[in-house]
């Protein structure tokens, strides 16, 4: 009976996770059973909000069980398949979790075209982070050519994806990320502006003003937002990293009446709610990744046993671009 490694929450953390609040277990894996295939996974995904189904609270999503394999995304080749609708040596990418194998009866497979590119992007720039930034600045934020579009976390998977999506819409685009490595790399992807908001108050930075506010970050920064934003800008909700080790949550944005006086629309999305969009995302933005329209960069922590340290890495802004964890061969 083969043999794989994967990650349990053993600890629900409390602010920032340790690496105390994570097991590696290893475990038996059957043989495939009728209708089954089994997965040998190369990439696993790091995401925030992973941080958030760590807490045993009410959200879109369950919370993890303790005890239990963290249920991330991963892409893998099927190895044995029991299943017609999947080849011996097809690509999928699935939510099975942080395992190096992984059996299925096929539900929720994406199927990953590996000739379309590296299989790793499945997880990052032509998937769900990269249908994040899609849905979320065009559906969402409805931005058009001509407006000033900011985005926050903006050297990250979504934002990296949002900033670019948004210049080849004829948008001006104003980032912010945390060092000047990636500031340094927002400039190269073309981005207007871009600054270091350890360094620079984002109010300084959006003293011109902006139509469009790609939130990933919340806090402080959403507040600079709503005093730069235009009559009748938006706010695209995408996420508020700044607070997900929060242990006490804190007051604001305290400028929120903004949205009254300059008619503000603030709409929070969950990509998972949009993904009838993939087939005309992946229309539109895969030519774009081919020919080099949309850049990506991805930080490749090696091996299972390391997955805890690149969570814990993302939440301190150790990657640039896509956070993924290397766990078996690719094509
Ligand atoms: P990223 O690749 O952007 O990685 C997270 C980054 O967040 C870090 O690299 C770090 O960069 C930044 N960060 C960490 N702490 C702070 C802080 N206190 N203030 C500002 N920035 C911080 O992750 P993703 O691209 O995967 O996700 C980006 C956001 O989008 C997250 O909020 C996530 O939850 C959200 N999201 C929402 C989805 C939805 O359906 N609504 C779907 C997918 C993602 P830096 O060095 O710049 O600080």
């Amino acid at each position: 009976m083969p043999r794989s490694r994967e990650i349990h929450l053993v600890v629900r953390p409390h602010g920032m996770p340790q690496p105390t609040d994570f097991a590696l277990v290893e475990v038996d894996v059957p043989e495939a059973a009728d209708g089954e295939v089994l997965i040998r996974n190369a990439f696993m995904s790091v995401d925030p909000y992973m941080r958030g189904r760590m807490n045993d609270a009410k959200s879109y999503v369950p919370p993890f069980q303790l005890g239990e394999v963290l249920t991330g995304g991963a892409v893998g080749q099927v190895v044995t398949s029991r299943n017609d609708r999947f080849e011996e040596g097809a690509w999928v990418v699935h939510n099975l979790g942080w395992r190096e194998l992984a059996l299925s009866d096929g539900a929720g497979l994406l199927p990953f075209d590996a000739a379309a590119g590296p299989v790793s992007t499945g997880l990052g720039v032509l998937g769900m982070p990269g249908l994040t930034a899609y849905v979320g600045l065009l559906d969402v934020g409805r931005a058009e050519a001509g407006e000033t579009v900011y985005v926050s976390g903006a050297a990250g998977a979504v934002g990296s994806a949002v900033g670019q999506i948004a210049k080849l819409k004829g948008c001006r685009v104003i980032g912010s990320a945390g060092s000047a490595e990636k500031v340094a790399w927002l400039k190269e992807l073309g981005f207007d502006e871009a600054f270091d908001y350890h360094e620079v108050p984002a109010g300084d930075a959006l003293s011109e003003g902006i139509d469009v506010y790609f939130d990933n970050v919340g806090g402080s920064t959403l507040e600079a937002a709503l005093a730069a934003l235009r009559v009748r800008g938006r706010v695209v909700a995408c996420g508020a990293i700044s607070q997900y080790n929060a242990t006490e949550l804190p007051a604001g944005p305290r400028n929120l009446f903004l949205a009254v006086t300059k008619r503000l629309r603030i709409e929070g999305f969950i990509v998972s709610d949009h993904f009838d969009r993939m087939p005309g995302f992946l229309g539109e933005v895969a030519p774009w990744v081919r020919d080099g329209s949309v850049r990506y960069r991805e930080t490749v922590v090696e091996g299972i046993e390391n997955a805890p340290a690149a969570f814990i890495g993302l939440l301190g802004g150790e990657n640039i671009g896509k956070m993924l964890v290397k766990v078996g061969p690719e094509p």
